[in-house]
C-alpha cells in the first residue's frame, strides 16, 4: 500500500487485510484515509497511488476553488471545500466575506500533516483576514479525535458581513449553528423570493435567510423559531437591510396549529425545519413531523398562495419527500403545482455515484386557485 500521511498505519493494514479477507484487491490499491473507530472507516482519497499526500491536498483544494469560480454567483459567502463532495473527505471550508471558517471531521485531517498543508494553501488562494475553527464535539467524540474549543486559528477578525442575492447578513465566526449560516439554502433562497408575493410566514426561520429574501417581494413578513439568540441576530439582519419583519419565538409546531385552527390565512409559507431523521431508525417520526407541518400550512394558503417546504434529512430521499408533501396537500384537498424540486446549493456539490452527498430537498409549489 502506498504511504499516506493522512492514514494511521494500524487502521490502515486494517483495511488491507479486511480487503484480502474479502477476497479482493481493488485493482489500483489507493490511497485511503482510515479511521479505527467510525462505521464509515474506510474513506477513499484517491484511485491510484499516491506518493505525495500534501501535493494531492492541494491539488485538490485548487480544483475545489476553481469549481466555486465556475458555479458560484451573487455571493462572497459559500462553500470552498465540502469533504467527500470535493474528495476531501473529512474538510469544510466556508467562506464568509474575508473571513474562512473550517471545520475538521476525521482523524486523517485532523493530522499535523494534513494541517500543516491545509490552512498555508487556503491562505494563499484565499487571502482571508482571519480563518476561524469550528468544533463540532461530538463528531470529534465519535471520531475520538482529541477535544478542541472553537477558536482562531490566524488573524483577530472575527465578524464581518456577508451579502448573498442582494440581502446583507450579519456573520460572527465563533457563534452560531453549522458553521454560522445556512449556505446550502442560498440559491433556495433566491428561488423562493422569486415566486412569492403577498403575506410570507418563515417557518423555522433562524437568522432570517427566507425572510429577508422574500420581504424584497412580499408586503409583509413574519419569521418563526425557537431560538432567541437566532431571533436576535435576524432583527439585526432586517435593520442591516432597512426591512420590518415580525419575529416570533415559538414552537413551531404549536403556532402552525394554533394559527391553522384560528383561520389565519397568507400567500406564501416557507418550512425549513431541523434534521428530523437523523438515523433510520426515526424515518417514521420524521415523515409524521413533515406531514403535520405541511398539512397545517397548506390549510393556511390562500388560494394561488405558494409553499417552500424543505428537507435536510439525508435519510429521507426526494421521492418521499414528494410523497409526504403531496399525501398532506391530499388530506386537507389542496392540488399542488410543483414549480421547482430543489436541492442544496451547487458550492454544496453531488457526487452521483456517492448518495450521502445529496441530502438538501426543497419544493417549491402553488396551490391550486
Ligand atoms: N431556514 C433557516 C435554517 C433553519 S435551521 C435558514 O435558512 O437560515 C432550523 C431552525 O429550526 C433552527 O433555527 C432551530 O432553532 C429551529 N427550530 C428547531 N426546532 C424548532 C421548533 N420546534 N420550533 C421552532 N423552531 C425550531
Amino acid at each position: 500500500m502506498a504511504p499516506n500521511a493522512c492514514s494511521q498505519a494500524t487502521s490502515g493494514s486494517t483495511a488491507l487485510t479486511f480487503f484480502r479477507r474479502m477476497g479482493f484487491l481493488p485493482a489500483h490499491w489507493s490511497t485511503f484515509s482510515m479511521s479505527a473507530v467510525n462505521s464509515s472507516a474506510l474513506r477513499l482519497f484517491s484511485r491510484e497511488p499516491v506518493d505525495d499526500f500534501p501535493g494531492l491536498l492541494r491539488d485538490r483544494i485548487r480544483a475545489a476553488i476553481a469549481y466555486r469560480e465556475r458555479v458560484v454567483q451573487n455571493t462572497d459567502a459559500y462553500r470552498v471545500v465540502f469533504s467527500e463532495g470535493d474528495f476531501l473527505p473529512g474538510l469544510i471550508v466556508d467562506r464568509y466575506n474575508d473571513l474562512l471558517s473550517i471545520q475538521i471531521l476525521t482523524q486523517g485531517m485532523d493530522s499535523e500533516a494534513a494541517r500543516q498543508t491545509v490552512i498555508p494553501e487556503l491562505n494563499e488562494l484565499l487571502k482571508p483576514a482571519a480563518i476561524a475553527e469550528r468544533v463540532d464535539s461530538r463528531v470529534r467524540e465519535i471520531e475520538q479525535l482529541p477535544t478542541r474549543t472553537s477558536s482562531l486559528l490566524q488573524g483577530e477578525k472575527n465578524s464581518t458581513v456577508i451579502t448573498m442575492n442582494g440581502v446583507r447578513f450579519h456573520y460572527r465566526a465563533l457563534e452560531g449553528q453549522k458553521t454560522g449560516a445556512f449556505l446550502d439554502q442560498r440559491e433556495n433562497y433566491a428561488a423562493a423570493a422569486q415566486s412569492a408575493r403577498g403575506e410570507a410566514l418563515d417557518v423555522f426561520c433562524y437568522q432570517g435567510g427566507f425572510a429577508l429574501h422574500l420581504a424584497q417581494r412580499c408586503s409583509n413578513v413574519t419569521g418563526v423559531d425557537s431560538s432567541r439568540p437566532a431571533l436576535e441576530i435576524a432583527e439585526k439582519n432586517a435593520a442591516l437591510n432597512g426591512r420590518e419583519i415580525e419575529w416570533i419565538e415559538a414552537n413551531a409546531f404549536d403556532l402552525l396549529r394554533d394559527y391553522a385552527a384560528s383561520g389565519r390565512q397568507y400567500d406564501c409559507i416557507v418550512l425549513d425545519p431541523p434534521a428530523f431523521a437523523k438515523s433510520k431508525r426515526n424515518l417514521e417520526t420524521a415523515f409524521r413531523g413533515y406531514k403535520e407541518l405541511n398539512l397545517r400550512a397548506l390549510k393556511m394558503l390562500r388560494p394561488g398562495g405558494l409553499l417552500v417546504t424543505c428537507s435536510c434529512s439525508y435519510h429521507v430521499s426526494p421521492a418521499e419527500f414528494i410523497e409526504v408533501v403531496a399525501s398532506a396537500a391530499r388530506d386537507v384537498h389542496r392540488d399542488l403545482r410543483l414549480l421547482e424540486n430543489r436541492t442544496q446549493a451547487k458550492d454544496h456539490p453531488i457526487l452521483l455515484h456517492v448518495p450521502e452527498t445529496a441530502y438538501l430537498k426543497c419544493v417549491v409549489a402553488t396551490v391550486s386557485y
